[in-house]
């Protein structure tokens, strides 16, 4: 199979193997930034063979695990209006607000719809002129032209009854978030792939300048992830901190222009609050001026009311690359997939999710 057998190949992960193995002199720390990388790496024993020098921590990119609860409370409060229909994707309706989820909300008679594209709820919307539908929009720079594209959708079908309850949030300045903390122990970045094939990677540039990292924008097979490690380490190695790109079989500079302008179109820059993190200067998007009759905040009046987050979950310093899962006091004991504390356990990209599913049951806590 073209593109994907061959970055599973088993000799050339050995052989990727030595080659770091060989380079390796000095103890250094890389945080892959995806939570599908964090999957990747955790479910293919990457994590256990590499050399010990090298220490993998786990970025903040979960889209389900950086919502702030208080917008999924929003979402759970849209939900609950009489003529609402709120449409989201799965993983997000079974992360817990601060009462209930929107599954609990649609078991006590909401209409929350699972989709698979915000254009289904366009669709539903057409189907429904009597009622409002609401996507709830979350996630990076990967979700976010699809999301933009079901607004220009609806604008131009004149579906008046569609609007959209944004979380969207950026990558590089929560890269620039994580290098600002004195205590980050982050030396290089491995940086998202999906979401350098949409925005591409010049943004990257002067981050890796200003605090010296090497940024190696990676693909999320086993042969990917073992030369964007062998690429950062080489980088280390030799004392540079430049951007280079493993993942060229889909990630152009520049990215995708027409997603891009999609983007351009339908969003503007805003400051976003990150569960765990906190609020990142220019680190997410709103609905613009332009098409504000389909941002569902202004729609329907909401005002953000930030909610208590629980404070047993340690998502957040799992996210800045200061703790991993099995530090966790919780981890496999009273929080699991089926029982979530938060929402790295929740999410099928939560680094939390990964460990518990992909590590040997020898590590879980007995
Ligand atoms: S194991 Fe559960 S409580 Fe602990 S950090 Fe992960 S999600 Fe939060």
């Amino acid at each position: 199979m073209k593109y994907l057998s061959e970055y599973r190949d088993a000799a050339l992960s050995q052989e990727l193997l030595h080659d770091i193995k060989s380079i390796v002199t000095k103890p250094w720390t890389l945080m892959e930034v995806c939570g599908g990388q964090t999957h990747s790496l955790v479910k293919n024993g990457i994590l256990k063979m590499l050399p010990e020098q090298i220490t993998m921590v786990h970025g903040p990119g979960c889209p389900v695990c950086v919502t702030p609860i208080h917008i999924i409370d929003e979402a759970i409060e849209l939900s609950q209006k009489l003529n609402v229909i709120m449409c989201s994707f799965g993983d997000m309706l079974r992360v817990p607000g601060t009462k209930i989820s929107l599954l609990e909300a649609k078991a006590n008679g909401a209409d929350v719809r699972m989709v698979y594209s915000p254009l289904e709820a366009v669709k539903i919307a057409r189907e429904n002129p009597d009622k409002e539908v609401v996507f709830f929009a979350v996630g990076f720079e990967t979700t976010a032209p699809a999301n933009a594209l079901s607004v220009v959708q609806a604008a131009k079908q004149n579906v008046k009854n569609y609007s959209i309850l944004t979380s969207h949030v950026l990558v590089p300045p929560a890269m620039e978030a994580i290098l600002s903390d004195p205590e980050t122990t982050v030396n290089a970045f491995l940086a998202a792939g999906h979401v350098c094939t949409i925005m591409g990677y010049n943004e990257y540039d002067p981050i890796a300048e200003k605090y010296k990292v090497p940024i190696v924008v990676t693909g999320f097979e086993p042969i990917d992830l073992l030369q964007g490690i062998y690429m950062a380490v080489k980088q280390l190695e030799n004392g540079e901190a430049k951007v280079e790109n493993q993942y060229i079989r889909y990630v152009q500079r520049e990215g995708n222009t027409h997603a891009r302008q999609a983007i351009d179109e339908v969003f503007a820059v805003s400051d976003r609050e990150w569960r765990g993190i906190g609020t990142i200067p220019k680190s997410g998007w709103e609905v613009n001026e332009a098409y504000r009759h389909y941002d569902a905040r202004r729609k329907f009046n909401l005002v953000e009311e930030i909610s208590e987050d629980n404070t047993t979950c340690i998502a957040g310093e799992i996210m800045k690359g200061k703790k991993k899962p099995f530090d966790c006091p919780h981890f496999g004991k009273d929080c699991t997939p089926e029982k979530p504390l938060g929402s790295p356990m929740v999410s099928s990209e939560g680094a939390c999710a990964a460990y518990y599913h992909f590590s040997q049951a020898e590590a879980l806590p007995s």
